[in-house]
């Protein structure tokens, strides 16, 4: 159940979610023009810079009716839609993270609330990246790889390996150790490297050898493994759609990468339900 104070939290975690949603549309943008993070935000179409009435996550869009203030010119849906998805990600992340607060928040919960934060914002840039320019940015996933690989590191550190199933209960993602962890990345890595190598980059893209890395080491065993299968599932039932409205035939590509990460944003929120789920349909 959720407490009125988990509510009010939950507001302000929104709306901090669609702030960061509205930069990492900022980020994507100069992604695609190569440019530096520096300076003011402004329209892509007419370049004027924006003023702060302008910045304000979904409500600026709404009041504009998608246009630009100064040019008129429609701004893309990938704005509005990005800031409401990272804001509805930060508050699934939050509740699930931390369902004692504020009685169980230790030094750990708040370490792990901020490092999930910090995944889901570079795995939103990719999803978007991907489908748009059906490329994997290392300039987003490389740093997010490093950094997963350090967090779960100390965290493996801090606690011993049984401490953490016996919480695993009150933790999210999962809290494999490392030999766990190892053995998640070989195995999902190795799936799409043999996959790649097989077909010679046609079926999957090397980007998607990289982009399994960091999914195997934020989800470990047995958590990859329904993150893939969630991908195919997704993928092919939106590639069957797709071919039914005949938008592509079997030979256009799709970019698999959004996929990967919808799979991963399931497993990392909802795996042990899931699981629990699974299990109980054959006992
Ligand atoms: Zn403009």
């Amino acid at each position: 159940m959720i407490t009125t104070l988990q509510a009010t939290i939950s507001l302000f975690v929104f709306i901090f979610g669609m702030c960061i949603g509205s930069f990492l549309n900022c980020v994507i943008y100069r992604l695609e023009q190569s440019k530096s993070l520096k300076g003011r935000s402004f329209c892509p179409h007419c370049k004027h810079t924006l003023s702060w009435k302008d910045l304000f996550p979904i409500f600026s869009f709404l009041l504009l009716r998608g246009k630009c203030r100064y040019c008129r010119k429609n701004i893309s849906i990938q704005y509005p839609l990005a800031e409401l998805a990272t804001g509805i990600l930060f508050v699934l992340i939050f509740l699930s993270a931390s369902p004692n607060w504020p009685s169980g928040l230790g030094f750990w919960s708040f370490a792990r609330l901020c490092f999930m934060f910090y995944v889901s914002y570079s795995m939103i840039i990719i999803f978007v990246y991907d489908l748009k320019h059906y490329l994997i940015p290392d300039k987003v996933l490389f740093p997010a790889i490093i950094i997963t690989f350090i967090y779960k590191f100390f965290e493996n550190l801090a606690f011993s390996h049984w401490d953490l199933i016996r919480n695993l209960k009150l933790e999210i993602g999962n809290s494999a150790s490392v030999l766990n962890l190892v053995l998640a990345v070989v195995i999902a890595s190795g799936f799409f490297f043999a996959i790649w190598l097989v077909s010679r980059g046609k079926w999957m893209g090397f980007g998607d050898v990289k982009l399994a890395v960091l999914m195997g080491l934020l989800l470990g065993l047995p958590n990859v493994l329904l993150a893939l299968f969630l991908a195919f599932l997704f993928g092919a039932i939106i590639g069957v759609m797709l071919m039914v409205f005949d938008k592509k035939n079997l030979k256009s590509e799709i970019p698999f990468g959004p996929f990967l990460i919808i799979g991963t944003f399931i497993a990392m929120l909802w795996s042990p339900q899931i699981i629990n789920w699974y299990f109980k349909l054959f006992i």
